[in-house]
């Protein structure tokens, strides 16, 4: 990243990006986006050139998904697809599993859900009970336990599912990553009936004795945590760019507005009551959008741990940058802000998930007075 904070090629793949995503727009067909961006190479341009992807990381991918959502067609499932399980398998999948899913995953024609929260662990993921036991003459995994909001499980080719072995039933979390085909034998899923508007919907999956073949397990089974942060530091670096998408979008929308709407002598915008918000909203989009900078460039530089760190700073401060920017959006459209006509209301829902998903504003809290500042635990 510095000296230069974005390079020229960065600035370019924006500009290219923003020119995709203002053609499609906020009314935007989610397959439509998905393959026309899978084509021209966006949405697999942090996985590896020999398998089919751009080379790049999650610097790059998080400036597609930035991009998307600032131009109002934010695309969820580049998350997890490219993102979390795309990372895993590039970083710890064998030759096999590397071959079989990663050209896919780049060309978008392959998408892969994620799996980890589950009903009675929710924030806890220690406590998930997600269970995968050997079959002693086949060598297969059986595969046991549930599920819940997992986000596009309907049309992801799998789900990468987070679980323990049998023998790990208990103690500290130690855990292993399955690929669970979207139809296989055992695994049901219900859709959650959110109050959401969005073109992905959540599913409670129900996994009941799931037979996998062996190389079903990507990676190490006794790897445990260092794996799945591979995969879920990028989330959260991902789950950024969403927010600040999502807040640019919303604020842009505010600005043009507060520009033209005039019932005194002078525009809205020119009464600082909504001027200065829609600037503090703005250098809290900024604000984020430098973290999330920071820790997209340790994760490519390969320190997990200091990635780890910067990515739910990141995560933390683009939540709540989008949800007042959409907030305050709202307000400046006054009746306007509720009419489908300008589809913002929508987006103070969408907003409140950056502050829960995937790990909530309370956890990086935690963390970060624990971890980074050294306070007792209190959980
Ligand atoms: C739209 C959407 C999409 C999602 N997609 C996926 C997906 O694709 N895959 C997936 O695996 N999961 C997904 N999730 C799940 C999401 O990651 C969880 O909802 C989130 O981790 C919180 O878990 P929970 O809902 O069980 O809340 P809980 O853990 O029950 O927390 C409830 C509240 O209590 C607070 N809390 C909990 N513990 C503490 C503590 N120790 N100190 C202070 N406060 C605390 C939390 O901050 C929160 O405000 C999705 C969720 C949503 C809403």
């Amino acid at each position: 990243m510095p000296p230069t904070l974005e390079s020229e090629e960065h600035k370019a793949l924006r500009a290219a990006v923003s020119a995709l995503g203002t053609r499609h727009g906020r009314t935007y067909d989610r397959e439509a986006l998905w393959s026309e961006a899978a084509k021209l190479g966006y949405l697999g341009v942090n996985l590896p050139e020999e398998y089919g992807g751009g080379g790049g990381g999650i610097a790059e991918l998080s400036i597609v998904l930035e991009e998307l959502g600032a131009a109002g067609c934010p695309l969820l499932m580049m998350v997890v697809s490219p993102a979390i399980c795309g990372t895993v398998i590039a970083r710890f999948g064998t030759e096999e599993q590397k071959r079989e899913w990663l050209p896919g995953l780049a060309d978008g024609t392959r998408t892969m859900a994620f799996g980890i929260t589950e009903p009675d662990a929710g924030s806890n993921s220690h406590r998930i009970t997600t269970t995968a036991r050997r079959d002693p003459d086949t060598g297969d995994w059986l595969l046991t336990g549930r599920k819940v909001f997992i986000s596009g499980v309907d049309i992801a080719d799998a789900t990468l599912i987070v679980g323990r072995t049998a023998d790990a039933r208990t103690g500290s979390l130690k855990p292993c990553l399955f690929i669970v085909p979207r139809d296989a034998e055992g695994f049901h899923r219900r859709q959650i009936d959110m109050e959401l508007a969005a073109a992905e919907k959540q599913f409670e999956l129900t996994l009941d004795d799931v037979r996998l073949p062996a190389d079903a397990l990507v990676g190490d089974e006794d790897a445990g945590l260092l794996q799945l942060f591979a995969g879920l530091n990028p989330e959260r670096v991902m789950t950024a760019a969403f927010a600040i998408g999502m807040g640019r979008y919303a604020l842009a929308r505010a600005v043009e507005y507060a520009r033209e709407r005039t019932v005194w002598k002078a525009p809205i915008g020119a009464h600082q009551a909504i001027a200065h918000p829609l600037a503090q909203a703005h250098i809290d989009l900024e604000l984020a959008r430098l973290m999330m900078q920071k820790a997209a460039y340790l994760y490519d530089a390969g320190d997990d741990v200091g990635a780890g760190e910067a990515a739910n700073m990141a995560k933390y401060a683009a939540g709540e940058a989008c949800v007042k920017a959409v907030d305050q959006a709202v307000h400046t459209l006054g009746g306007n802000g509720f009419t489908r006509e300008f589809g913002l209301a929508s987006l103070i829902t969408a907003a409140r998930v950056s502050r829960i998903a995937p790990v909530s504003r309370e956890m990086i809290l935690n963390y970060v007075s624990h971890q980074t500042l050294g306070l007792p635990k209190s959980y």
